[in-house]
């Protein structure tokens, strides 16, 4: 008779050896599930300690910016241009904007995500702490990442020199008649390139030239231009009031595509300033408006004459109201237009939320060291006079 061994058959097991036997059983399972326990802790706390890590680099450029002279200057042309180079290259493949599909992206998930970790701590009793302990470390961590990258590819370049010291402009307190002799002017050129052509995605492409054509006279200008890229949700601005938006975070220069054509290519150029690492309202609406006069388009030659004619439009209402109207009135019947149709857009979304937009902008400026806070757009006006003061002399 052949006998078969089985190597996995067992003798039977008294009643009280089975008892012992389970009892090991649950003890090991519950050594596994304390060292489970720890691992994640201690994933959890090298996540947060990264976070921490990613803050303090921030905190450290903050620190170098403010307090050291010409390091905002070296970095931006030394260090920043690189990760436009790179990383704004990268991001500038995607023909959509990266930040806003990201922004949806992480408020479904970080919701998703706090739900799943209230449901297990209220499953699994005494998992509270490690459950909280979890989901702070996550959230440290992209904290820690988000201020790293607004520090890097923004907050830093704010302490860089201003545009106006490359071009030598004389910036200085202007007599009311400079300011007339400009809207003079802007109102003659804006007749002159006076424009209907309706926005197109071409405006993309010719906002990216009219930069690199500025570079041209302009050195500090010259690189790699990411492509400009309009919000597939609008909306979003519009609420808050804003024409564009520069995302450091993705190295890419936003824009509302809803708003009345005319004001569309000199907010393109406007963003793409902050993306060659110009902060300053001011100068990145100077900045916009050389590129926009300088283009081949008209539509841009026409934005910028445009909307250099309002900043400096309102800057002589405060003052000479009387001429200010008489200018108007020398507008062309299409300008006339679209200036009604920019004020009927942006008045559609007054209220609460514009205000509190409004109140955030002018809070973030200041504590970026820009004390004239949302009034800084307006001084692209005195840039303007120094510079129409320049071509007068030439
Ligand atoms: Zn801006």
């Amino acid at each position: 008779m052949v006998q078969f061994i089985c190597t996995a058959t067992r003798r039977p097991q008294s009643g009280k050896e089975i008892k012992g036997s389970l009892g090991n059983l649950q003890m090991k399972k519950e050594i596994g599930l304390h060292k489970e326990k720890k691992r994640a802790a201690r994933r959890h706390g090298r996540l947060a300690a990264a976070g921490v890590i990613l803050l303090a680099v921030a905190g450290i450029l903050q620190l170098a910016a403010r307090k050291t002279a010409g390091f905002g200057e070296w970095y931006a042309v030394h260090v920043y241009h690189w990760i436009v180079e790179i990383y704004g290259r990268i991001c500038g493949i995607f023909p959509v904007s990266v930040v806003e599909i990201l922004l949806y992206i992480g408020i479904i998930w970080l919701i998703l995500y706090t739900a799943s970790h209230i449901r297990r701590a209220a499953v699994h009793e005494g998992t509270a702490a490690s459950e909280a302990g979890a989901w702070f470390s996550t959230v440290c961590f992209l904290l820690g990442l988000l201020a790293f990258l607004y520090t890097a590819c923004c907050g830093v370049n704010y302490y860089r020199r201003p545009f106006s010291s490359y071009l030598e402009l004389e910036v200085r307190e202007s007599p009311v008649e400079e300011l007339i002799a400009l809207c003079e002017f802007l109102t003659e050129k804006v007749n002159e390139t006076v424009d209907s052509t309706p926005y197109s995605q071409a405006w993309n492409a010719e906002g990216r030239r009219a930069m690199a054509g500025l570079a041209e006279t302009c050195p500090q200008l010259s690189g790699y231009y990411p492509r400009p890229k309009p919000l597939l949700i609008p909306w979003i601005l519009s609420v808050q009031q804003l024409s564009g938006i520069y995302s450091p975070f993705t190295v890419e220069a936003n824009y509302n595509r809803a708003m009345t054509d005319y004001n569309i290519p000199h907010t393109i150029c406007h963003e793409l300033s902050h993306l060659r690492g110009f902060m300053r309202e001011d100068e990145a609406n100077f900045i916009g408006y050389l590129a926009c006069i300088g283009s081949a388009d008209p539509s841009f030659r026409y934005s910028g004459y445009l909307t250099g004619w309002v900043y400096a439009g309102n800057a002589l209402a405060a003052q000479d109201l009387e001429t200010y109207s008489e200018l108007y009135t020398r507008l062309n019947e299409q300008t006339r237009a679209d200036l009604a149709d920019n004020n009927a857009f942006w008045n559609r979304y007054e209220g609460k939320a514009a205000e509190v937009a409004n109140q955030m902008n002018d809070t973030y400026l200041k504590i970026n060291s820009q004390p004239d806070g949302v009034r800084s757009y307006g001084r692209m006006v005195d840039l303007m006079l120094a510079y129409y003061r320049e071509q007068e002399r030439e």
